[in-house]
C-alpha cells in the first residue's frame, strides 16, 4: 500500500526516549498528516469484524476514535490509573522495569461484545496483554488487536499467543 509506505516516513526515531538505550518511535507526525491518518485509519480497521473499539491510552485513544467513527462503531478508552470516575475493572502488569495498570471505564463493554483493540506502538507485549485482558474481565471477546507498528525485536507478539493480531508497520 503506497500510501501506508509514505505514511512510514513520518514515524520519527527519537534516541535515548524515555530512557538511555531505548530508541522510540514518534507516530505523532504520522497523526498530525491527514493523507497519513487517513490510510492508518482505513489500515487499521480493514478486514475486521467488531461491535465496538477499544483504544489505550494515549495515542491509541487518537487512532481508535477514529477507527470507531469510520465503522459506526463505539469507542472505549482503556486508561492509565487515576483519571477514571468509576472503574469496572483493572489489570496490573510488569513492563521491563517496574510496573503499569490499565483501567476499564464502568459502563463501556458488555458481555458479547466483539472489541477491536487498537494501539500505536506493539513493543514488549505487556500492554496490549493486559487490555486483553480488560477486554476478557468484561465478559467481551477480543476480535483482533492492531496496531500501527511492531517492534518485531522485542518479542511482543509472544506475549498474546491467542489474539489475531495485525501490525500495520514493521520495525
Ligand atoms: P509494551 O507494553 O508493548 O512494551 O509497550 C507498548 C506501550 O508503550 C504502547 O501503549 C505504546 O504506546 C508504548 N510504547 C512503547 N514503546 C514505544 C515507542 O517506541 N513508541 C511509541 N509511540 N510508543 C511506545
Amino acid at each position: 500500500d503506497a500510501e501506508l509506505r509514505a505514511a512510514s516516513g513520518l514515524v520519527r526515531e527519537v534516541p535515548d526516549f524515555p530512557e538511555p538505550g531505548v530508541l522510540f518511535r514518534d507516530i505523532s507526525p504520522m497523526l498530525a498528516d491527514g493523507r497519513a491518518l487517513a490510510a492508518v485509519v482505513a489500515a487499521l480497521g480493514r478486514g475486521h469484524d467488531f461491535d465496538v473499539v477499544a483504544g489505550v491510552e494515549a495515542r491509541g485513544f487518537l487512532l481508535g476514535a477514529a477507527v470507531a467513527q469510520a465503522h459506526g462503531t463505539g469507542v472505549v478508552g482503556l486508561r492509565k490509573p487515576g483519571k477514571l470516575p468509576e472503574v469496572a475493572h483493572r489489570v496490573d502488569y510488569r513492563l521491563e522495569y517496574g510496573s503499569a495498570s490499565l483501567e476499564l471505564p464502568a459502563g463501556t463493554l458488555r458481555a458479547g461484545q466483539r472489541v477491536l483493540v487498537v494501539d500505536d506502538v506493539l513493543a514488549t507485549g505487556g500492554t496490549l496483554n493486559a487490555a486483553c485482558e480488560l477486554v476478557r474481565s468484561a465478559g467481551s471477546e477480543v476480535a483482533a488487536a492492531t496496531v500501527v507498528l511492531e517492534l518485531t525485536a522485542l518479542g511482543g507478539r509472544n506475549k498474546v499467543p491467542d489474539v489475531a493480531l495485525h501490525a500495520l508497520l514493521t520495525a
